[in-house]
């Protein structure tokens, strides 16, 4: 089965679809880090970014701790605005989910990357919950406030699918996000 796991910056989609892969052991397609990646390639060695996300070249920083560092955050919405980059990141996208199996996350998975997907749900939280999740997270308010500005610049990418079941995680706890899912999960699979 497919689960896809879209949504706004901030609503806890890494956590939620990691814990959840983990728990159904289902493989984790982390899409957000691989818009990273080719924006962290861009800003290392330069080059234009259509080239650089159709090489494949983005694919040896996956695992590079500056993925998430400030100016990653600050560069990537401009970099996955960019037609060609998401129709090379969408096919690569789509070579993993057709072998099966997998939680996807990011913002425009269950909309276009697999549109088929058996569950697709939508987390989202109050921007303010977002912004101090986030402050919280790295330890300056500076990071809330580029949160809700990455979300304006986002917003293209970031598609609610028709048929979705919308999780608000505000209220919530991880774990109790990720209870919900794997019952929506179970419910399908019976
Ligand atoms: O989810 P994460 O914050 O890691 O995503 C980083 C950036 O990658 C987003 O701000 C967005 O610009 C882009 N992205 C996208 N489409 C996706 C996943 C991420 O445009 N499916």
């Amino acid at each position: 089965m497919i689960v896809t796991i879209d949504g706004p910056a901030g609503a806890g989609k890494s956590t939620v679809a990691r814990l959840l892969a983990e728990r159904l052991g289902y493989r984790y397609l982390d899409t957000g880090a691989m818009y990273r990646a080719v924006t962290l390639h861009l800003l290392e060695h330069g080059g234009d970014a259509e080239a650089v996300a159709a090489s494949g070249a983005w694919q040896s920083l996956a695992d590079d701790p500056r993925l998430r560092g400030p100016e990653v955050n600050e560069a990537v919405s401009d970099v996955a605005g960019r037609p060609e980059v998401r129709r090379a990141l969408r096919g690569v996208q789509r070579s993993f989910l057709r072998r099966g199996d997998a939680v996807a996350e990011g913002r425009d998975i269950g909309e276009v990357v697999w549109p088929e997907a058996e569950l697709k749900v939508w987390l989202d939280a109050d921007p303010a919950v977002r912004a101090a999740r986030r402050m919280q997270e790295v330890g300056s308010e500076r990071a809330g406030d580029a949160i809700l500005e990455r979300d304006r610049r986002d917003a293209v990418q970031t598609v609610r699918p028709d048929g979705s079941v919308v999780i608000d995680t505000g209220p919530l706890d991880v774990a109790e996000v990720v209870d919900r899912i794997a019952a929506l999960v179970a419910a399908r699979s019976a």
